[in-house]
């Protein structure tokens, strides 16, 4: 499904964080420190002075508290955002321009581990930056040199290695596959993805979850967290033109504003445009980049753009082809993609050949998170592709989090909670599976 978002006036919100995801109709002022819509009972109300004033659960202890001014909160009175189409800004899940957040009680199975005091080192940060990334990735290995090894995987335009960081026996007979970060303005996930991985880390030789050993688990399976698959983006969208280093990729993206702008695709001063970046460092959204039906892509944007540009060819770009060199590198047992928004699951595509398997992944999934579960549109998408590539692989998107991207760090706890057990449950229902 597909629909555009036209506004009257120039004022208009665009939430969708995700070819497949939607914000709810257009929200006053900034977007992302608003409720996100209509039936959304569970984001947190966000003003200026928000101070990630989230009550810290058992083994959130460690949370950074985030100052004033430190929240990514704009003030409520700032620029209305001018994005007149996105893609799909209405994906299946959001028939009724709902914001996914409807969500239930998530049943995570016994274990020792997930409500325990623990000793995380990632903090909680506003703008949880690639080098930030690379420095926690790096102590990891220096910590558990027996339980992580970290790949590169290849290079961004901007010459940012692209990490992938495997926890568990790397010759095991299953692998799980997890990546995130692959639009720009969805930061959020390789925080998350980072969490999830020390969790593993930390509790590898003592945890029991439903009933099973981690450390036997970890010899049966290995995960790879490929935490963030667009660096370049990640770091336009937190840090503006300081986040690129190549002076050609810079006047590319300016080139790609005033493009923009002349044809009537944002409105925003260069600021709040380039936070709302979704594409890659070279302007291309590389959810919309892989062999999966590429042609039938009805893409938004007829050349490079902050969103919605699917580039000039499957693969075309450094770090497609970089997860692409994945796909079947290991013989995976599963696959999940984190995106931002929407708190729900996308698992099936009319592409799919691996209908039955992504669908109790999902429903695995969903226990745990407490998120709906949808369809999707199977195009061009890394899920898309890997589900229907030969030797189809069973996966699925997770949307989290329930307002508009980039979220504020206010978020963090919300979509930690639901999503604290997934991995655990992915590594669970592979061996049983
Ligand atoms: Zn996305």
């Amino acid at each position: 499904m597909r629909r555009f978002l036209y506004i009257v006036t120039s004022a208009i919100v665009i939430g969708a964080c995700c070819p497949t995801a939607a914000s709810a109709a257009a929200v006053p002022g900034l977007a992302e420190i608003q409720p996100a819509g209509p039936g959304q009972t569970d984001s947190q109300p966000a003003g200026p002075g928000q101070t990630d004033s989230q009550p810290a659960g058992p083994g959130q202890t460690d949370s950074q508290p985030v100052g004033p001014g430190l929240t990514g909160a704009q003030p409520a009175t700032g620029p209305i955002y001018g994005f007149t189409t996105d893609d799909k800004e209405y994906g299946p899940g959001f028939v009724n321009g709902g914001t996914g957040a409807d969500v239930s009680q998530g049943v995570i199975p016994d274990n020792n581990f997930l409500d325990s005091p623990s000793r995380f080192t990632v903090g909680v940060t506003d703008r949880y930056s690639y080098d930030q990334m690379v420095q926690d990735m790096q102590r990891f290995q220096a910590n558990y040199p027996d339980k992580v090894q970290l790949n590169v995987i290849g290079t961004s335009h901007d010459g940012r290695s692209i990490y992938e960081m495997i926890v568990g026996n790397v010759n095991a007979p299953k692998h799980i596959l997890i990546q995130g970060g692959i639009h720009a303005r969805e930061y959020m996930t390789p925080l998350l993805m980072m969490r999830q991985a020390e969790t593993a880390l930390i509790n590898y030789d003592t945890g029991i979850y439903d009933g099973m050993r981690l450390s036997d688990m970890f010899s049966q399976a290995a995960i790879h967290f490929i935490p963030m698959s667009n660096p370049d983006g990640i770091m336009l969208s937190e840090f503006g033109l300081n986040g690129i280093r190549s002076d050609f990729l810079k006047q590319a993206i300016l080139t790609s504003y005033a493009q923009d702008t002349s044809l009537g695709r944002t409105s925003q001063p260069l600021d709040i445009y380039l936070q709302r970046w979704k594409a890659n460092g070279a302007g291309v959204d590389l959810n919309q980049n892989f062999p999966a039906n590429w042609e039938g892509v009805q893409t938004s944007a007829t050349m490079t753009s902050y969103a919605g540009y699917k580039g000039t060819a499957p693969l075309s770009e450094p770090e497609s082809q970089a997860l692409a060199s994945m796909a079947d590198r290991y013989p995976w047992a599963a696959a999940i993609s984190y995106h931002s928004m929407g708190n729900i699951i996308y698992w099936d595509a009319n592409t799919s050949r691996a209908k039955d398997t992504s669908k109790a992944l999902a429903d695995t999934i969903s226990t745990v998170t407490g998120y709906k579960l949808d369809g999707s549109d199977g195009r061009g998408g890394f899920k898309d592709w890997m589900q229907s590539k030969e030797n189809p692989v069973p996966s699925v998107t997770i949307e989290v989090g329930s307002v508009a991207c980039p979220m504020p760090v206010s978020e963090y706890q919300a979509v930690w909670k639901q999503n604290k057990a997934v991995w655990a449950q992915t590594l669970a229902h592979v061996i049983r599976n």
